[in-house]
């Protein structure tokens, strides 16, 4: 049976960041990184804004906070050391109704909190930046970005594996045994034992953490993000970044304008749910998945406090005219016809028993093993400081030989 010193569940962003930073710090050590799909970052690290984060929205003092701003700045500069494509463009979030204003200004307070760079535009300023936008005022943020995160993860996996990491596709992790020092894995590929597990499924994490006989007290319920695309004739509306000011009881920022590293523009994502945990389509349907969550208390709790969100977000789902009205609060000149379909991403997000989001990121230690359980946006900006954390957590291989119990 072959034999590891680490092993990482998942070929997502998250996954191949803190399988190079663990080979970076355990040189020699056997690092095996396991993804069920023929090629790594099939996934939500695939279907995303690829929007590298400032941090403005997040709650002062939390990991998401923390590692947005500081994987906004590590990993522009690994997309400078390694050539990638990127663009620090800044973006606009901005107040279309006067209720929003009391809001804008919170989370211009905020990003000040955040130590984020953050200036208040008056109506006339957005324009100045965003010529096409509609509003009563906005705040800009210099330092958000624009990168293809497919990209990033390539990068990282190469790294990888030039650092002497294997990588193995098509390996889906389907039982796991526990033993006195690490585990077994049972995988669609063959047995393997690795002396310490990490556990960074993404869509499954929650799955895979109980395989490990560790209870994340959360389900990952996943929530589509659907997109459409600008027609090329119609990209000049967009210069940048273009954001409302975001429903603070709610996780997701709202459909917005955004800038693709490779010209596209692109204008979403809302969140319905989605009946199938990889359900890229309105019609995908899984069974298992389904009933998990219909089956789950805390997403009865959850559909009860936010029933009209819900429903506008399912009509908007529907309804390419609920869709293009949103826009329209941004950009009143986009029109239908300017909007085609385009992909979708699936998001993991946890959800409590209790009918409360997990809001930051969550991260657990079980018997020789950690577990990435709650790692949505803005995961993949924060994806280095998030592979630096866990690493930190790990004991290193020279401790886990000498003394296993050190792990439990
Ligand atoms: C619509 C949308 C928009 C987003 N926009 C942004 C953005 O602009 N900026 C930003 O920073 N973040 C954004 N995010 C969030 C970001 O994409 C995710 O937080 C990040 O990609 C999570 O990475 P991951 O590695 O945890 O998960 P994933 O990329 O989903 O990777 C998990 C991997 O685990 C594998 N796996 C699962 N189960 C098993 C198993 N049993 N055995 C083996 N392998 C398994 C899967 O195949 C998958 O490859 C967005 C997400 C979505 C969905």
């Amino acid at each position: 049976m072959p034999r590891y010193d680490f092993a990482i569940i998942g070929g997502g962003i998250v996954g191949l960041s803190t399988a190079l930073a663990l080979s970076r710090r355990e040189s020699g050590a056997k690092i095996l990184v396991l993804e069920k799909e023929a090629i790594c970052a099939r996934h939500q690290t695939g279907h995303n804004s690829g929007v590298i984060h400032s941090g403005i929205y997040y709650k002062p003092g939390s990991l998401k906070a923390k590692f947005a701003r500081e994987g906004n700045r590590g990993l522009v500069e690994f997309c400078l050391e390694h050539g990638i494509a990127h663009e620090v463009c800044g973006k606009v979030i901005v107040a279309t109704v006067q209720s929003e204003l009391p809001l804008l200004e919170q989370l211009y307070q905020r990003g000040l909190e955040n130590g984020l760079e953050v200036s208040r535009l008056t109506a006339e300023e957005v324009r100045e930046v965003e010529p096409h936008v509609r509003c009563l005022a906005g705040v800009r943020v210099p330092s958000t970005g624009i990168v293809n995160y497919s990209r990033v993860a390539e990068k990282y996996a190469e790294l990888f594996e030039n650092g002497g990491g294997t990588l193995s596709p098509n390996t889906r992790v389907l039982a796991i045994r526990r033993m006195s020092v690490g585990h077994a894995l049972e995988t669609s590929a063959g047995v393997f034992e690795t002396r310490f597990l990490i556990n960074c499924a993404g869509l499954h994490s929650d799955r895979v953490a109980k395989l490990g006989q560790v209870d994340p007290k959360a389900k990952i319920v996943p929530f589509r993000g659907e997109y459409y695309e600008l027609k090329p004739e119609k990209r000049s509306l967009v210069k940048t970044l273009i954001y409302p000011v975001p429903n603070p009881a709610f996780p997701f920022l709202g459909v917005h304008f955004t800038r693709m590293i490779d010209g596209t523009v692109h204008a979403g994502p809302n969140a319905v749910l989605s009946f199938k945990r990889e359900g890229y389509q309105k019609t995908d349907f899984n069974l298992r998945d389904f009933a998990e969550v219909m089956f789950y208390p805390g997403f009865w709790k959850l559909a009860a406090r936010h029933a009209r969100d819900g429903i506008d977000e399912m009509i908007r789902s529907f309804s390419k005219t609920a869709f293009v009205r949103s826009l329209q609060r941004l950009i009143p000149e986009v029109q239908s016809e300017d909007l085609l379909p385009t992909h979708a991403g699936v998001r993991a997000q946890s959800l409590m028993n209790d009918g409360k989001l997990v809001d930051d990121f969550l991260i657990l230690k079980g018997h020789h093993s950690i577990h990435v359980c709650n790692a949505p946006s803005p995961a993949a900006t924060a994806s280095l400081e998030i592979g630096k954390a866990i690493v930190e957590e790990i004991p290193s291989l020279e401790r886990t030989l000498v003394s296993p119990s050190l792990n439990s």
